[in-house]
């Protein structure tokens, strides 16, 4: 089985939409991803930092997904990244209400020595530099190396992360990122910056618009599912990267044409995401279900030219 090293945030969340309201609940990049990831043929692992109030259960529950859990450093005098967030009613935008970095402050991530030959790195939300250092860790190079991150970094570590972005094959990104990251309102164009950045491949993610692929003057398009209640956008982004690099990792094909199955599985797994509040829905999900959803996708994609 191929392997994948995920790092991000495993967190607590407090998050409003206008469907309600919850205290602190998991949370987190690194959490959804794996959550995710875990519907494909992988051995994945999780990098990431939490407090000594980060309960057990939540720990139990990753593993249950079987994901290798051995990578996630419990600082037990230290207290668990928190977030929260308040969503408009278009639930496309949203406002962070609190970043508490807490123990990720001063993180210094180890990949778990079994895991430093993984073919496919994931490199979720938090600091550049801490991204930086997964892949330092890593004794061959990946296949395929993605970044997800956001405009936080964006604002208060840009050229740290400008630095690790030269260093990955895809990026993951909101369109309102890519608009922070090159100036450009454009998504063609921004796209095309961030190419000249370094990653052949851009995934712009456009919430309930979907997503675009560019690669070499290509660009592939897969919709978001229509749903009738969009509960929680929360964690539909690393959703996304979950399933692209957990769907890439189970297959070993690093293609064009496996890459724009990979935006298509990203997008199935994120329309479960968002129907529940927090990781609700991805703690549930059956392989049936992602199944059924995929044969969705392709009836709603597909048509003949007559
Ligand atoms: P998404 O909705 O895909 O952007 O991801 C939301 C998740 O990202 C939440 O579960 C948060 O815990 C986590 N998160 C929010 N802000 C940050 C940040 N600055 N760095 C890392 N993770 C974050």
């Amino acid at each position: 089985m191929n392997k994948l090293v995920i790092v991000g945030t495993v967190a607590f969340d407090a998050i409003e939409t206008p469907f309600g309201k919850t205290d602190k609940i998991l949370g987190g990049a690194a959490t959804y991803i794996g959550l995710s990831a875990s519907h494909f043929n992988v051995d994945a692992a999780l990098v990431s930092v939490v407090g000594g109030d980060f309960p057990q259960k939540h720990l139990d529950l990753l593993k249950g997904k079987n994901l290798d859990t051995s990578g996630i450093e419990v600082v037990k005098d230290g207290k668990t990244f928190f977030w929260s967030g308040k969503y408009h009613n278009n639930m496309n935008n949203r406002d962070t209400l609190a970043t508490e970095l807490n123990t990720l402050a001063d993180f210094n991530p180890v990949v778990p020595k079994a895991y430093t030959n993984a073919e496919v790195v994931m490199l979720g939300n938090l600091h550049p530099l801490v991204q930086a250092s997964v892949l330092d860790q890593m004794e061959n190079t990946p296949k395929l190396v993605v970044l997800d991150t956001m405009n936080f970094w964006m604002d208060c570590a840009l050229d740290d992360l400008i630095n690790v972005i030269k260093r990955v094959d895809v990026i993951t990104i909101n369109d309102e990122e890519a608009r922070q990251l090159t100036g450009e309102y454009a998504l063609v164009t921004a796209a095309q910056k961030i190419h000249k950045m370094g990653p052949k491949y851009v995934v712009i993610k456009k919430g309930e618009h979907g997503a675009l692929l560019f690669h070499n003057g290509q660009i592939f398009s897969a919709p978001a599912l229509p749903l009738e209640t969009v509960f929680d956008p929360t964690g539909a982004g690393d959703t996304f990267a979950g399933a692209f690099t957990g769907y890439l990792a189970s297959t070993s094909d690093y293609s064009f044409n496996a890459i724009k199955n990979a935006v298509v599985y990203g997008s199935v797994l994120a329309s479960f995401c968002v129907e529940k509040f927090g990781t609700e829905r991805m703690e549930t999900l059956s392989s049936d279900d992602v199944k059924s959803r995929l044969l969705k996708f392709k009836e709603l994609t597909q048509f003949e030219l007559v």
